[in-house]
């Protein structure tokens, strides 16, 4: 088991800012969204005072593109994606108490608030460049505005930052027959032109001191990509382009310039926060309360191509403006791909995860995607794998609740009287009960989600087990007495499983509460979950009478449900 953390007093959860330029896809969510959001419920089972903050990252030259292409103004266009993703993710029971975006006026507040500071203390610099100049459009042409034939394989068209043929980064300036993509002429000049670069050299002794505290707690994955970057040449980074959309670089001689969109993200979550609690009426401080406080655990939960931007450029702003805290935690994932290979909407390789889950429900997904979980190398998703992880919690979990609730109401229409709860925490089995419980909380609170839900399984299993080896159905026949006993043993494993999968499966748990009703509240179930046991004997010290008839919580899946989407990626093949 790792070593024990240290005990904060409140929790600042970060997912990744989508960006709002297309539809998320499984990758995205198992690799940010959900952990994020069983973290978030996890710590406030917990009793812990956690926010869990995202927002659209609505800024950068792919979204003008997009836009472009669609004969769209960027801000619908925009409204359009920040809308959908909120919609799925509600879809999905992720939750967050603030899901801002970056293309509001207090984001740009905050924002141009960091880029003074920087400037101010030198970190922000001013150098020449070559750029592209569309003469016929009057405009500057970033990278991703130029095609043309690439320098180094011919291949044609070349992107202007990227060769899809070869692969290899490219520099606009050098490619061949270059073309706006504005205009679609070649009246193209290369101008010399100046732009602001954040001086990432001059962090380089302060960043490697902070960096160093954080080796051997932090994922290797994380560890070791920045170990990479710092055995190489660091390097200085351009903040600001010549774009229409975006937020100002706000100096007077630096008209026409737009902040780069990398430089504007990551301040997306503070300035999310600070709106976060002038909306919600909270007295707190956005960075005394939060992010400047030590008693705060902050975790960014990114995916693996994120690491650079929140495990070293971050942590440099942040040094250099002294405005927050250095993140505390980094649990990045590395990619969750489809049937091996990545997920990609242009080519069709992908599922439709609104469609997929009108079909089958937020649980049933929410369980498997928590079960590929790429914490320790990339992952795949698979329709098999869903079918049998979907058999899974079916066989371990649906099943012996249903088991039991079916027995229970058959001989027990009446309810079970206190006597046969009686005692029952002096048996030996409610101490194995205690033991497989705690595991599960003991694991989120590590960033352990695959092995959480595997615990959570194990724990079921250990219910089944018992029920089955004290054969309910032959003790009723000689007591009844010791089959009560079973029963209300099996009736706390139940009230447990229903406070572990809180965070997993939220609908769910809420649907088994139902059973519940008048025994457990709310409050009750967090006491448990917190590793208060006597909740269980108090709730049913006068006896137990179910609300309801046992309901299938979950339906069996038709394999030939699947036949389809199987059928879609196949065809893609
Ligand atoms: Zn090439
Ligand atoms: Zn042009």
């Amino acid at each position: 088991m790792p070593e024990n953390k240290k005990d904060y007093k409140k929790y600042l959860v970060t997912s990744a800012l989508p960006y709002a330029n297309g539809p998320l896809h499984f990758g995205h969510l198992t690799g940010v969204y959900i952990p994020a959001d069983i973290y978030t419920r996890h710590r406030r089972l917990q009793g812990k005072n956690i926010i869990h903050i995202s927002g659209s990252d609505e800024h950068g030259v792919a979204i003008m593109l997009a836009a472009e292409k669609q004969g769209m103004d960027y801000r619908p266009y925009v409204d359009q994606w920040h809308s959908n993703h909120k919609e799925l993710f509600k879809k999905f029971d992720i939750d967050f108490d603030f899901f801002g975006r970056t293309s509001a006026d207090y984001h740009a507040e905050e924002v141009v608030k960091w880029f003074k500071t920087l400037h101010d203390k030198k970190y922000i610099g001013v150098k020449s460049e070559k750029q592209q100049y569309c003469k016929k459009d009057q405009k500057y042409l970033p990278d991703r505005y130029v095609e043309g034939t690439c320098y180094l394989c011919g291949h044609s068209p070349a992107r202007g930052d990227e060769c899809p043929n070869c692969g290899e980064w490219l520099d606009a300036i050098k490619l061949k027959n270059p073309v706006c993509k504005i205009c679609g002429g070649s009246d193209i000049t290369i101008e010399e032109v100046e732009h602001y670069y954040l001086l990432l050299t001059k962090f380089e002794k302060k960043f490697r001191d902070w960096f160093a505290t954080k080796k051997k707690s932090w994922r290797t994955l994380v560890t070791g990509f920045v170990d990479g970057l710092l055995e190489k040449e660091i390097i200085d980074r351009a903040i600001s382009r010549n774009l229409d959309w975006g937020i100002d670089v706000p100096l007077a001689e630096a008209k026409g310039k737009k902040l780069y969109v990398w430089f504007d993200a990551p301040i997306g979550y503070v300035s999310n926060t600070k709106e976060y609690l002038k909306q919600s009426g909270k007295k707190e401080d956005y960075i005394k309360d939060w992010w400047k406080a030590d008693d705060v655990e902050i975790s960014h939960f990114i995916g693996k191509d994120n690491i650079i931007f929140h495990a070293y450029i971050w942590p440099c702003m942040s040094l250099g403006t002294e405005f927050i805290n250095q993140p505390t935690e980094i649990p990045a994932n590395q990619f969750l791909n489809l049937q091996g290979k990545q997920f990609s909407k242009s080519s069709g390789w992908y599922v439709d995860a609104e469609a997929a889950l009108a079909q089958f429900g937020a649980d049933s997904l929410r369980f498997y995607l928590c079960s590929i979980i790429p914490e320790g190398g990339d992952a795949s998703f698979t329709w098999e794998g869903f079918a049998s992880s979907y058999e899974e919690f079916g066989n371990k979990v649906g099943n012996f609740i249903h088991r039991t609730l079916s027995f229970f109401l058959k001989y027990w229409p009446e309810g079970l009287d206190a006597n046969a709860f009686k005692d029952l925490e002096k048996r030996p089995e409610f101490e194995t009960l205690k033991t497989g419980f705690k595991n599960i909380p003991n694991a989120l609170d590590h960033f352990q989600f695959t092995k959480a839900q595997a615990d959570l399984i194990l724990f079921s299993q250990g219910a089944n087990e018992f029920f089955h080896h004290s054969e309910p159905w032959k003790q009723i026949k000689t007591s009844k007495d010791d089959a009560a006993k079973t029963i209300a043993l099996s009736i706390f494993y139940i009230a447990c499983l229903n406070a572990l999968l809180k965070p997993f499966t939220p609908t769910l748990a809420e649907k088994l509460s139902e059973y519940f009703k008048g025994y457990l509240t709310e409050k009750d179930f967090a006491s448990l979950y917190q590793g208060d046991f006597t909740v269980l004997t108090k709730a049913f010290q006068n006896g137990y009478k179910a609300p309801l008839e046992p309901k299938v919580l979950l339906p069996r899946l038709d394999p030939k449900a699947l036949d389809p989407w199987k059928e879609a990626l196949l065809q893609k093949k």
